[in-house]
């Protein structure tokens, strides 16, 4: 089935809130290519201020991670429904940064996207290998163990998208061939395919990892790619749209 193609900014801990006008640039700009969607994931401090612009120029803001409770004492955490009050509409589950520097196994990173998902919220759960692990060969029976452990069972194709994200590519500018791309991407959707059925041919897998607007286009183009994660690249609008652009060539 065709699938609209799906780029999204991972601003990390970046932006305050002059950098706002930024994402206006970006969601107004983005409008031009209705059949690419588009949003930007900035740190829980802005979300509200973006998501107020986003109310008014039609944009998609959402948070990087979230606490898989609802509520609690769980000091300087943030939960699925308060990034759904702050006016998210998406979040990023299991990053490389997290996963690694916060010690977060699979099973936290499934607890955290079965939770976004009970919010309301869109789900965009990573994956991806560490340098050794692509060296020695193992990169997709390891990317597989990460999808069958982190994947929720409440599998939702419209609302969960996948980013495969190699940890050896995001933000060393080095990028994996397009072989090894197609090859993930394929792999991951038929692991979920023999898990959910035809239902896992409706969800997106982006690819993540030192994207920019000179590689989107063949990156977009390799098999079975229907987006973007993107980091440094989406922080300013000239950096960024040409992504957004590239996909829509594409869509
Ligand atoms: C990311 O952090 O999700 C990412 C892909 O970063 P970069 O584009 O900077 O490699």
């Amino acid at each position: 089935m065709a699938r609209r193609k799906y780029v999204v900014g991972n601003w990390k801990m970046n932006g305050l809130h002059g950098a706002i006008a930024e994402a206006e640039a970006i969601f107004v700009a983005a409008q031009a290519h209705s059949a690419v969607d588009v949003a930007l994931c900035p740190s829980f401090t802005v979300i509200g201020a973006m998501a107020a612009v986003a109310r008014r120029v039609k944009g998609t803001v959402g948070g990087q991670d979230c606490h898989p409770a609802a509520s609690g004492a769980f000091t300087g955490s943030v939960s699925a429904p308060m990034l759904v009050d702050a006016g998210a509409s998406v979040v990023i589950v299991g990053h490389s940064e997290r996963r690694e520097g916060f010690d977060e196994s699979d099973d936290d990173v499934r607890a955290k996207g079965e939770a976004a998902l009970a919010a309301g919220l869109s789900v965009i759960l990573c994956v991806g290998e560490p340098l050794a692990v692509r060296e020695s060969d193992g990169a997709i029976e390891y990317v597989l163990l990460q999808i069958a452990g982190s994947v929720p069972e409440t599998f939702d194709p419209q609302r969960l998208a996948i980013a495969y994200e190699p940890i050896w590519a995001i933000g060393t500018g080095l990028v994996p061939t397009l072989d090894d791309v197609a090859a993930m991407h394929g792999a991951i959707r038929g692991a979920l395919a023999d898990r959910f059925g035809a239902a896992a041919d409706e969800m997106r897998i982006l690819y993540g990892g030192s994207v920019n607007g000179d590689n989107a286009a063949e990156l977009l183009g390799a098999g079975d790619v229907d987006g973007a994660l993107v980091g440094g690249a989406s922080l300013t609008a000239a950096k960024f749209l040409p992504i957004v652009e590239a996909a829509a060539t594409l869509g």
